[in-house]
């Protein structure tokens, strides 16, 4: 198969009526937050980072929430920029039929670049809360960061003493079942699919594809990796996700 180019990937996306993308941790380690997976993944230089991400850790043990907390403090999360991919789809939104685009990000760079805020589900939650894992206490995030950096190592609620943790969904937390509906819905009405920056293995945000596929949609993959879906994909696209958006959005 001649690998589809830029020119036919706009061509497909012109022709939409519903495109629905997916984002992952790829489309923003070139704002210098890093992937957990890709070759400078902080798993892949550091496999025990994965207890900081997993619930039940956090919930055990008081030093993942230590480190946890001290992660946060200095956390690239507060400093980082949209860059050209995260543009490049506020460019799709303008020019094409950006339906919904569900990201597994947790930086809210997509709101940060000027993507319309009801097209964005946070299916993984976000970074800017902090909340409690007992009561129904949330707050800003630089509410908790203020006390670590203060001198408290494991803040807790204010309201009942319970373990708080940024308002991201960790490995072995429930989705906000709401998010993952409607980002399933719109999986299930797209005509196109665009899956960028992400390594398609954390479930259930991988199988939205599936849902796409099964109204015969085109999928497109944007990923320097290889992703169980690029067999089922009409076009896989492996050039840096800066450099192949702005091509794609350019041919629009
Ligand atoms: P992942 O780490 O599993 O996969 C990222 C993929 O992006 C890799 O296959 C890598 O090869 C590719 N990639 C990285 N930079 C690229 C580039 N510039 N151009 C092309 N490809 C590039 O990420 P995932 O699938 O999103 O799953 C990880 C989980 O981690 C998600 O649930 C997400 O919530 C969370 N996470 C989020 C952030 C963030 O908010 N920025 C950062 C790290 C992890």
């Amino acid at each position: 198969m001649v690998p589809p180019t830029p020119e036919q990937v706009a061509a497909w996306l012109r022709a939409a009526q519903r495109t629905v993308v997916l984002t992952g941790a790829g489309i923003s380690t070139e704002s210098g937050i890093p992937d957990f997976r890709g070759p400078d993944g902080v798993w892949t230089k550091n496999p025990a980072a994965e207890k900081t991400a997993t619930l039940q850790y956090y919930v055990r043990d008081p030093d993942v929430r230590r480190q946890s907390w001290r992660n946060r403090v200095d956390s690239k999360y507060w400093t980082a920029e949209p860059n050209e991919g995260h543009r490049a789809l506020v460019d799709l939104e303008r020019t094409a039929s950006l339906d919904t685009l569900v990201t597994q990000n947790i930086d809210g760079l997509h709101h940060a670049a000027g993507t319309t805020p009801d097209k964005i589900i946070e299916i993984h939650g976000n970074v800017r809360d902090v909340k409690c894992l007992s009561c129904a206490w949330r707050a800003p995030m630089a509410v908790a960061l203020d006390r670590v950096r203060a001198g408290e190592d494991d803040p807790d609620c204010p309201e009942c003493g319970g373990i708080l943790k940024s308002a991201t969904i960790s490995f072995g937390e429930n989705l906000v079942a709401s998010d993952l509906a409607h980002a399933q819905e719109a999986a299930a009405r797209a005509d196109v699919f665009l899956a960028v920056g992400t390594s398609l293995s954390v479930y259930p945000a991988a199988r939205l594809p599936e849902y796409a596929l099964a109204n015969r949609a085109r999928l497109i993959v944007v990923n320097a990796e290889p992703t169980p879906f690029d067999e089922a994909a009409d076009a896989v696209l492996r050039d840096r996700i800066g450099q192949v958006l702005p091509s794609i959005v350019a041919a629009l």
